[in-house]
């Protein structure tokens, strides 16, 4: 029986080399790596989330398979993301040789520093709607501490806040700057300090954070309603701010946007520079499309480039996962690409691109245009039937046209969870019985469908 996950990988992944086509062999298997064999269950780790969705989509059958064949039993197999598996990989295109799993990047007497080597200022393309926080960045990283403290980076989800941040670490770091910095999410210092609070080493971990030169705070957005994690906070940030050593934190919203954050946390990250990431605009989007393929050796139709830019707009790491899918493509089936297959092979982000456009603002006004309304009556508090029943259709609407969660919904309706739960309940009821109901609320969703293409298309 294998006890080495090295053993056990080398001899699966020989076998999938022997029964795969070379390019799909080398793109999508020789990164693999076996972190661990623990009885039934197989752990593999990939570079990027790029690797993980394809790997999951694609070959996990066949990868099982292969484990089942080598080793005469079955596997689960689950597939993790490491990020430091980067560099190694790049490394091994030369050396052959396969770095044990578990050794980290021999880097002397510094501390180990996760950071991703693609995220760098270099990898960043620079457009209207990052320029200004991709400036303060680069500032912030030539002289630590001495422009902008805090820097406060802030925006929605893939659009380049952990990139940017980590390139400051790099950038720090390939400087050799003396110093000790250090990159976290707040979540891994929230899972460092309920550690260290079990093993009676509070002392340990506080000197650890209070006392780095650069302290890189990923998410500050997970800090919200965590009290006790925000006082350990608000004294790490007091030491190293009192100690003139620099802060950047990123977060998917403006300080004083997250509820439940301490008024004294949010009036500390405002004190220094707080820039936004937006949404790139269509020449930006095609710039990064560019670039990825130059990283990755990809070569696709500029055409296509374009197309998937304007298709997929609102998330970079989106867009780039679209080009991953439409890359494996084409080098799996050898076949061109055209609109019709694309449009067919990247349906799902495109569907989660259309509910991202369509905005609860959005439903608010077509549901009061239509029921000859005022935006003010569906948000407001007055409670006639007339405005009741249309304001509960724009609820449910609002829950399931988009993404958001019920707390979300009833922000923008000024009202609280319970009371959406409830509306989405009496119309989904009231649908299955009426069917004048039913074609109102088919209207409804072509009207905010078609006002979010709309939207979409008209950069
Ligand atoms: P966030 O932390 O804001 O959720 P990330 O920093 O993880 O987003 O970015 C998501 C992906 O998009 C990453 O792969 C990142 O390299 C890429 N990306 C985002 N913005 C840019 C940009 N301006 N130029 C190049 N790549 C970008
Ligand atoms: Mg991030």
């Amino acid at each position: 029986m294998h006890k080495d996950p090295n053993t056990l990988w080398e001899e699966v992944s020989l076998h999938l080399k022997e029964s795969l086509p070379k390019d799909i062999f080398d793109k999508w298997i020789a990164v693999i790596q076996c972190q661990s064999v623990v009885e039934d269950n197989v752990t593999l780790v990939v570079p990027n989330d790029y690797y993980q969705s394809w790997l999951v989509e694609h070959y996990i059958p066949l990868i099982k398979k292969a484990l089942a064949t080598v080793s005469g039993r079955e596997f689960l197999v689950s597939l993790a993301v490491d990020y430091s598996l980067l560099s190694e990989t790049e490394g091994k295109k030369e050396k052959k040789e396969r770095p044990h799993p578990f050794s980290s990047p021999k880097r002397g007497k510094e501390p180990k520093i996760n950071l991703n080597k693609h995220y760098t200022f270099d990898s960043f393309v620079v457009g209207p709607a990052n320029q200004f926080a991709h400036a303060a960045a680069i500032a912030s990283a030539q002289a630590p501490s001495r422009v902008y403290n805090p820097l406060f980076i802030h925006g929605g989800v893939g659009l380049g806040k952990t990139h940017l941040m980590q390139a400051i670490g790099s950038f720090i770091l390939s400087k050799k700057m003396r110093g000790k910095i250090c990159y976290t999410t707040c979540e891994a210092f929230l899972n460092e300090y309920i550690d260290a609070l079990q093993n009676n080493l509070l002392s340990k971990f506080r000197k650890k954070y209070r006392t780095v030169d650069a302290l890189l705070i990923d998410d500050i957005h997970f800090l919200a309603g965590k009290d006790r994690l925000q006082e350990e906070f608000f004294h790490t940030f007091n030491a190293i701010f009192e100690n003139h050593k620099q802060i950047v934190m990123t977060s998917d919203r403006p300080a004083g946007e997250l509820s439940g954050l301490t008024p004294r946390l949010v009036s500390r990250f405002e004190w220094g520079l707080v820039v936004e990431l937006e949404i790139p605009d269509m020449e930006t989007r095609v710039a990064i499309l560019r670039k990825k393929c130059d990283q990755l050796d990809l070569s696709i139709d500029p055409n296509l480039l374009f197309y998937i830019a304007e298709r997929v707009s609102s998330n970079v790491r989106r867009l780039e996962g679209a080009l991953i899918k439409v890359a494996s493509y084409v080098s799996l089936t050898g076949q061109d690409m055209d609109r019709s297959k694309l449009e067919y092979l990247l349906r799902d982000t495109l569907d989660q691109e259309k509910k991202h456009a369509i905005s609860v603002e959005n439903i608010q006004k077509t549901v009061a245009d239509h029921f000859d309304l005022r935006v003010g009556d569906i948000t407001g508090r007055r409670r006639p039937q007339n405005i009741a029943w249309p304001r509960q259709v724009a609820m449910y609407l609002s829950r399931t046209m988009t993404d958001l969660s019920f707390p979300v919904i009833g922000e923008a309706f000024g009202r609280n969870h319970a009371t959406i739960v409830h509306a989405c309940q009496t119309v989904k009821k009231r649908q299955t019985e009426d069917i004048t109901l039913q074609q109102t609320l088919s209207l409804l969703r072509q009207r905010i469908g078609h006002s979010a293409q709309k939207k979409n298309s008209s950069f």
